[in-house]
């Protein structure tokens, strides 16, 4: 049980917040071949465990509930992917200061009203602290993603949502630099690449 979601595909959760790593799942979205790292619910299932929002024994009992009900389990992705979408291009339309589609903010917000529904408070060391119905619902990956963009939308951080410059990432990225003025999501991997074809730009101009 452990190496089937040990297993799976490794995401990549340097966006700088939850609601950004959930968006930044697929890889060369705008591309003629765009990668879905969220394809199957075993993804979404090791995503969830790697983001820290299910722990590993919900994923297990998640594993083995999606296996007895297999056609509800393989819908859960598919719905993942269209809300992923929709919260995509209402934050592509924050960057781009252009209202969203209300089409995509009502696709966040059924998305959100039915997380908020399994939303709990308990007890904790200090008080009480939010937390989540334990059902075993094979979509609850998606609530705590629904309140991080909730969060996210209307916090201050959002002045700080970037999307990537190179031209087939669109990955979104939270910009901690103190002047606001970083430009990839990731230096080594899209910074290094549009410098080398601004090089390859340049020589081809020369020759
Ligand atoms: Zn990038």
């Amino acid at each position: 049980m452990t190496q089937t979601l040990t297993s799976g595909p490794h995401f990549d959760l340097t966006g700088g917040h939850p609601a950004l790593d959930f968006v930044n799942t697929v890889d060369d979205r705008l591309g003629e071949h765009p990668q879905e790292h969220l394809a199957s619910y075993a993804d979404l299932v090791a995503w969830g465990q790697q983001a820290g929002v299910l722990t590993d024994e919900q994923a297990g009992r998640l594993v083995r509930e999606a296996a007895r009900h297999p056609a509800r389990a393989a819908a859960v992705p598919r719905r993942a992917v269209e809300v992923r979408e929709a919260i995509y291009r209402v934050l592509l339309a924050m960057v781009g200061e252009v209202p969203p589609a209300s089409a995509d903010l009502d696709a966040l917000n059924e998305t959100l009203a039915a997380a908020m529904a399994r939303a709990r408070i308990a007890p904790s060391a200090d008080g009480f602290a939010w937390g989540w119905s334990d059902e075993i619902a094979l979509d609850r990956m998606l609530w705590p993603v629904a309140r991080a963009v909730a969060d996210l939308l209307t916090s201050d951080q959002l002045a700080r949502v970037r999307v990537c410059s190179a031209h087939d990432c669109n990955w979104l990225f939270m910009d901690s630099s103190r002047n606001g003025s970083r430009r990839w999501c990731n230096m080594q991997a899209c910074g290094n690449r549009a410098k080398a074809r601004r090089f390859q730009q340049r020589r081809r101009v020369k020759a």
